[in-house]
């Protein structure tokens, strides 16, 4: 019979339940641009720590893309970049007795909306749950990381389970939890295989949650300028190197404005030059549509080739070894050259 291992040796246990036991008020972080899982760990969990009857504020920097606000209580999500919430964010964030940062472990991933000097300044302890290589640990309290997982939502799940809460999980705090796991394999089509990864998803589905639905709200979710927009892009902008080996999709803030692009809009794009026979690399460059000179990089790879390592060298980022992402502050034409120039430094891995 597959048991669940658990997630904390005893003395990472004891840290954690006496940070909770001396926690009324919690303040949960997301990274900029939210994904399934930045936001599915920290609503999770959130409603984790309210059934133990904490207060939770959940921030993110920026808005949740349109497929997923239909996430339970994801309306509840202050964005720290809206003018009008921030006085009340800071409020929370000095009246905190614990801050947890969900999906990331570089402050760095909070963008430059002032979040970070906020969480910087803060008086109450930090404890970091993610599945980020190389997490930061100045003045983190309890650091729960773990790069080989599926997702947090695994590990919020995983923590969760250990400290006796799985009895109480309701159906929405399951769904949160699926969704990131979900989101961050593609489906369970890559980072999953973890026998216990479905030990987990079978006790998600014990609490009632409608897999088929929240597939469907998360992948099939298109307007339909969003698909006209990826068949555009697709044949109009993809292009191939190497063989067919590697792959760069470029386009700009034109592009986007001629299909009314949402935010969103492009979420899972980088994937789909891997769906050619034989492509094991793909890199994505989005111009921003506010900012000038900024393009937002994504980069996919299969087997051993090392996305995070080309984020880090090339585009200012990284992330994980199949997905990472970066930024460019140059123009869209520099950032294809830059691009070709990574594939060719790493051709011999292709
Ligand atoms: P995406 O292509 O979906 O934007 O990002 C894929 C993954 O790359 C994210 O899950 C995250 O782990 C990582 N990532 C994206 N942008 C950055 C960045 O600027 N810095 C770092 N360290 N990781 C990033
Ligand atoms: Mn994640």
């Amino acid at each position: 019979m597959l048991a669940l291992t658990p997630l904390l040796q005893p003395a990472a246990l004891l840290k954690t339940l006496t940070l909770l036991k001396n926690s009324q008020r919690i303040v949960l972080f997301g990274h900029r641009g939210p994904d399934g899982d930045a936001i599915g760990s920290s609503l999770g969990w959130a409603a984790y720590l309210r059934s133990l009857g904490k207060t939770v504020t959940v921030v993110m920097p920026d808005m949740e893309p349109d497929f997923l606000r239909w996430m339970p209580n994801v309306q509840a999500v202050k964005h720290y970049s809206e003018e009008v919430e921030r006085p009340e964010i800071r409020q929370a964030v000095a009246a905190a007795d614990l801050l947890c940062c969900l999906d990331f472990c570089q402050l760095s991933r909070l963008g430059d909306t002032g979040l970070i000097q906020l969480l910087q300044h803060a008086k109450a302890p930090r404890m970091v749950i993610d599945h980020h290589l190389d997490p930061e640990t100045e003045n983190v309290d309890a650091l729960i990381s773990r790069p080989e997982a599926s997702s947090t939502c695994e590990l919020v799940f995983r923590l969760i389970h250990q400290l006796g809460g799985y009895g109480t999980m309701t159906r929405s705090g399951a769904c949160c939890l699926y969704c990131g796991m979900m989101t961050d394999t593609g489906a369970f089509a890559y980072n999953s295989n973890d026998p216990e990864i479905f030990l987990i998803v079978s006790l998600l589905l014990k609490k009632h949650i409608d897999r088929e639905r929240i597939y469907r709200n998360v992948f099939h979710s298109f307007s339909p300028n969003r698909l006209r927009f990826w068949g555009f892009l697709l044949s109009q902008r993809l292009q191939f190197l190497h063989g067919g080996r590697a792959a760069v999709l470029a386009y700009s803030a034109a592009d986007m404005a001629a299909y009314k692009f949402r935010r969103g809009d492009a979420e899972g794009l980088v994937n789909e030059p891997l769906k050619v026979r034989g492509c094991r690399l793909s890199v994505s460059l989005r111009e921003d549509t506010l900012q000038s000179l900024c393009i937002h990089v994504s980069l996919r790879s299969v087997d051993d080739i090392p996305c995070n390592i080309i984020a880090q060298e090339f585009f200012n980022g990284g992330g994980h070894r199949n997905a990472s992402g970066g930024e460019l502050h140059c123009t869209l034409q520099e950032a294809v050259k830059t691009a070709e120039e990574a594939i060719e430094k790493y051709r011999h891995c292709l």
